[in-house]
């Protein structure tokens, strides 16, 4: 197979022309290409016009020839992943995974492929009762503490767009991408640019996985949470389930998520070391999906090949805070993402269609510890919990989100009424002040960053669009220190920290990777079990 880059379509031929396309860019007539594949799929939307632009991997009858002839053309590179070497000690217990976010799943899915027939524990339910406890939350305002946005099968994001984006270079992610298409994805993730599968699909994929993790020999428990750790010697011994259970276990994978607040006590309580780690707070902002689209792709906007248009904005404030705009969500719709009584949180979701009317996304500003203001290692969870209670008592108690307008808010004065925008959060919100639930300096770094980033994309500052308060999840306040080779806990053996909870994965794919490298450690110390 060869590489062949930059085979461009405009906007609107029809792929079907792309052989012909190949053809013409590596010299050859379109009889010669036996087969080819679509490595890379992106949108290029410079310059005034949009093109799709393809890398693809092409058989020939004669790839010697062309290697030889056009200097361009490269060997596609191995992206197959290679299975580890498995150890050759023998496990007293099976391995234990706490949680089945991504982290967790992938780490269930290595291990019970390879024969070592993984126990997950799970405090939160099965994705279908989990969709009826989020449901009953958003419309009815009831929240349920153990089986919500944040707690359930699928972990964090099983409610969010889907996006499969990630900065890690790592030739796992291949396999994570391969196997959500074999769990019921579209292939299209496998080359699309900003793949992206939506909470719809991500229902189906992460039961598929339930399943297979189940048929190969591991065991998935629900509305069991993990309550104690039994440490001796410092080494794990056993787990304690809802207070009533113990599990005999010396090897725990421990991916909990970043909101498992009450597990981060205990395990700070056991002398677990855990430290302090910078994260970002701010709110979500909901623009008409239109103004998006017409910034990003002018005159082309609404063409039907090119879907709800995305956006990334960054800029660096006077005062040295970061401000960004993350986890966008086209056509999508803000959620309410809380996990505890009597806090407001917020977040953003889509289908895979990203059909909704607004376009949301995050607006955070950098956090650093010393905003904090404590040493004590779960001192941003405190930080967080402030915010978020404020925000709690500024929307009326009841769960609906303060918002503002954001001409409102660069004028500082509070929103009375709605404009064009109609805020999509469920329950509802209440027009207030945002400043009132959020840090002074975030305040004013959002106040230059909005003016700074409408330069970039143009209606980002526009006056009815809603801010909505307060988004504090975006990723951990703390990090569990692990060995880097080993990936154990630094004082406790057997305990493998991983994933976003524990500070060393932000997103979907990132963490689905921290948990294949988990279960690979665990591959390549011991035999499988029979
Ligand atoms: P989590 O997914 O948080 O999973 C941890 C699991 O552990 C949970 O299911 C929890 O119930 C369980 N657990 C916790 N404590 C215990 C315990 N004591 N006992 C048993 N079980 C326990 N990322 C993207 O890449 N793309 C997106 O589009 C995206 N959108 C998002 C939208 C929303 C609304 C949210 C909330 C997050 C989104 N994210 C997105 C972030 C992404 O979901 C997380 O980065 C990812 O889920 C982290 O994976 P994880 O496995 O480390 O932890």
């Amino acid at each position: 197979m060869i590489r062949v880059n930059e085979v461009k379509l405009s906007l609107d031929e029809d792929i079907s022309l792309l052989k012909e396309k190949i053809a013409k860019k590596i010299k050859i007539h379109p009889k010669e290409i036996i087969s080819y594949k679509i490595f890379r799929e992106s949108i290029d939307a410079r310059r005034n016009n949009i093109s799709f632009v393809y890398s693809v991997d092409v058989e020939l009858k004669n790839e010697e020839k062309v290697l030889r002839k056009n200097k361009q053309v490269k060997e596609s590179p191995k992206l197959s992943y290679e299975d580890v070497i498995e150890g050759n000690e023998k496990l007293i217990h099976r391995p234990v995974i706490i949680g089945t976010g991504p982290a967790g799943m992938f780490a269930g899915l290595i291990l019970a492929q390879r024969g070592y027939r993984p126990i997950l524990l799970e405090r939160g339910q099965d994705v279908d009762t989990r969709s009826k406890d989020v449901e009953n939350f958003w419309k009815m305002g009831k929240l349920n503490l153990e089986s919500n946005v944040q707690f359930g099968e699928g972990g964090a994001g099983t409610f969010s767009d889907g996006k499969l984006t990630t900065r890690i270079k790592d030739i796992r992610c291949r396999k994570v991408l391969n196997e959500f298409v074999n769990f019921g994805a579209p292939e299209e993730i496998l080359y699309a640019q900003k793949p992206h599968i939506g909470t719809d699909i991500l229902k189906i994929v992460v039961k598929n996985m339930r399943k297979a993790i189940e048929d190969l020999g591991g065991e998935v428990h629900f509305g069991s949470k993990v309550t104690d750790f039994c440490i001796e010697n410092g080494k794990i011994k056993a787990l304690e389930v809802n207070k009533n259970t113990k599990i005999e276990a010396t090897e725990v994978i421990l991916a909990i998520g970043h909101s498992a607040r009450d597990t981060y006590e205990v395990l700070h309580e056991k002398g677990i070391q855990i430290r302090q780690k910078p994260f970002s707070i701010g709110v979500r902002i909901e623009h008409p999906q239109k103004i998006i689209n017409k910034s990003q792709y002018k005159q082309f906007a609404e063409h039907p090949r090119l879907g709800a248009a995305d956006y990334r904005l960054t800029y660096q404030s006077k005062n040295q805070r970061a401000i960004y705009t993350f986890c966008m969500c086209p056509g999508g719709v803000v959620v309410a993402a809380a996990s505890e009584e009597n806090m407001v949180v917020t977040n953003g979701m889509s289908e895979y269609a990203r059909n909704k009317e607004n376009a949301n996304s995050a607006l955070l500003v950098q956090v650093n510890t010393e905003d904090f203001g404590d040493d004590h290692p779960l001192a941003g969870v405190r930080f967080q919990r402030k915010w978020e209670s404020l925000a709690f008592k500024l929307g009326g108690n009841n769960y609906f989100a303060p918002a503002q307008l954001v001409g409102d808010f660069l004028k500082d004065r509070p929103s009375k009424e709605l404009g064009s925008v109609k805020p999509s959060y469920l329950p509802g919100v209440k027009l207030t002040r945002l400043k009132e639930c959020l840090p002074d300096f975030v305040v004013e770094t959002m106040k230059e960053g909005l003016i700074e980033m409408d330069k970039k994309l143009k209606g980002f500052a526009m006056k009815d669009a809603v801010m909505i308060g307060v988004e504090t999840r975006s990723s951990a306040p703390i990090r569990i220190e692990r060995d880097q080779n080993t990936m154990e806990s630094v004082n406790v053996k057997g305990l493998y920290p991983i994933g976003e909870g524990a500070g060393y994965a932000g997103g979907i794919i990132s963490a689905a990777v921290d948990g294949i490298k988990a279960g690979e450690r665990i591959i390549k110390k011991y035999m499988p079990l029979l």
